[in-house]
């Protein structure tokens, strides 16, 4: 029996809020908050005609505003919250959380909307020639309301999509279950799906591009190595997807992984990208279409990529043009009872078939789905404890059984191709 307020809904959210709803012996009360009611109300219609038992209600909220946020809070009396907007109002959305005493749920790092501003560019400068990578995001933000939510009693539960999110998860089950130690984790995320545009984003298209179009890194001996964007380049044959190129980027499950699992030498990230989606991302970028600086144009001021994203098509709109399945999952090397091991787990997800359930792209699917299980374990107590945390630091088993119960089954491959 609890009371949920959601905040956001675009395309993860919507198949967040439909698996609570496929969960009512948890969620029983549900709030869809977000800038569009509109898209909170049409969802609403559509549990409520497949006869839902969950209570839905919907509100306005604007989540850059700590008070909008406390007075969207106050009026409702959730149990949690669970952010699946965008990472820019993680901050505001924990201090909400932290005044009305709620816990707390995200399935993405914060940074900041505006990169020029100038104590955050000072702060990240600073970072940057400490800590060694460039990435916009880091968990220092986060990790800081550890005390704070310690003092009020709440939980905060960051990052519960899949890439971070399970991901994490797998490196903490493999832990428990095939490892005495593990001295390295490759995360490869492949998508081989196809939409049929010559370029799309499978989820917010200025958080995605931000993402791929940085720097790339990855963990080794304690100390972070950078690279350029896209330096380092592998080819891998998925299981039910077949072969692709992929490369290697920065990931923020590598940050909590690498301090929570001091052990691991390496921990490298790595995303199949097809040739027209890099093609069209480096032209974008060489005319100045991915910047975040405003520009004045006509008079008006507009920021590039919030541009680029009102011509790109809307990520929630691929679903029933989506062909083909994902593959995400982590391959560990290591040793138990002093024998060298390797193991696989990894997560296929068809496209079609998540279209058919919820209406959705597996890209959305594969992050609302953990987002839901996150909430579900904060909510029935077994990952409630006051602090700050990543999803590797609780026990696995509950969320691995929750995978393969709403849709997201994982295999275990104890003799799996390594990547080089
Ligand atoms: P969308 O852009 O589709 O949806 C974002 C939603 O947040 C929209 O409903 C939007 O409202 C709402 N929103 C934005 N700003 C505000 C605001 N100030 N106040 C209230 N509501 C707001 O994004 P996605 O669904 O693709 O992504 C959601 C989150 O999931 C992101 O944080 C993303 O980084 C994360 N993610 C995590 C992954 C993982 O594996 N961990 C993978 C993919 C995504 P409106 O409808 O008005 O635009």
């Amino acid at each position: 029996m609890s009371k949920l307020l959601v905040i956001g809904c675009g395309g993860v959210a919507q198949v967040a809020i439909q698996k609570c709803a496929q969960n009512s012996k948890i969620f029983t009360e549900m709030c869809l908050a977000s800038r569009t009611v509109s898209k909170c109300d049409a969802l609403k219609d559509k549990l409520e005609k497949q006869g839902t038992p969950v209570k839905i209600t919907t509100a306005t909220v604007n989540a850059d505003d700590v008070k909008d946020v406390v007075r969207v809070i106050k009026e409702y009396q959730p149990d949690a919250v669970l952010n699946v907007a965008l990472p820019y109002q993680d901050l505001a959305i924990m201090d909400a959380c932290l005044e009305c005493k709620v816990d707390y749920i995200d399935t993405a790092n914060y940074e900041p909307e505006d990169t020029d501003e100038p104590v955050w560019r000072a702060a990240y400068e600073k970072r940057c020639k400490e800590k060694g990578f460039t990435a916009y995001f880091d968990y220092s933000y986060q990790w800081a309301y550890m005390d704070k939510f310690k003092e009020a009693g709440i939980t905060g539960l960051l990052g519960t999509g899949f890439d971070p999110g399970v991901t994490s998860v797998f490196v903490a089950y493999a832990k428990k279950h095939y490892f005495d130690e593990i001295e390295s984790v490759d995360i490869l995320d492949c998508n081989g799906g196809d939409h049929g545009y010559a370029f799309a984003t499978n989820f917010n298209p200025e958080i995605n591009l931000r993402e791929v179009s940085a720097n790339g890194s990855y963990w080794e001996n304690g100390k972070w190595v950078e690279t350029r964007p896209m330096e380092i380049k592998r080819e891998y044959d998925f299981p039910q997807v077949g072969q692709k190129d992929m490369y290697l980027l920065h990931h923020e499950e590598i940050e909590a992984l690498g301090r929570n699992f001091p052990e691991i030498k390496r921990i490298r990230f790595f995303m199949t990208f097809g040739q027209s989606y890099l093609d069209h991302m480096r032209c974008l970028e060489d005319v100045g279409m991915l910047s975040t600086t405003p520009i004045k144009f006509e008079g008006k001021d507009i920021v590039p990529i919030q541009f680029l994203k009102a011509l790109l098509p809307d990520p929630a709109s691929l679903g029933p043009r989506t062909v083909g399945k994902t593959n995400i999952g982590c391959i560990f090397r290591g040793k138990k009872d002093g024998k060298e091991k390797t193991l696989y787990i990894y997560n296929v997800c068809d496209h079609q078939e998540c279209y058919k359930e919820l209406g959705s792209q597996a890209i959305s699917y594969t992050t609302g789905v953990p987002a839901m299980i996150g909430t579900a374990l904060v909510l029935s107590g077994q990952w409630k404890k006051p602090g700050v945390f990543t999803t590797d630091e609780f026990d696995p088993d509950p969320y691995m059984e929750m995978l393969n119960e709403f849709g997201l089954p994982w295999v275990v491959d104890e003799n799996p191709v390594l990547v080089d």
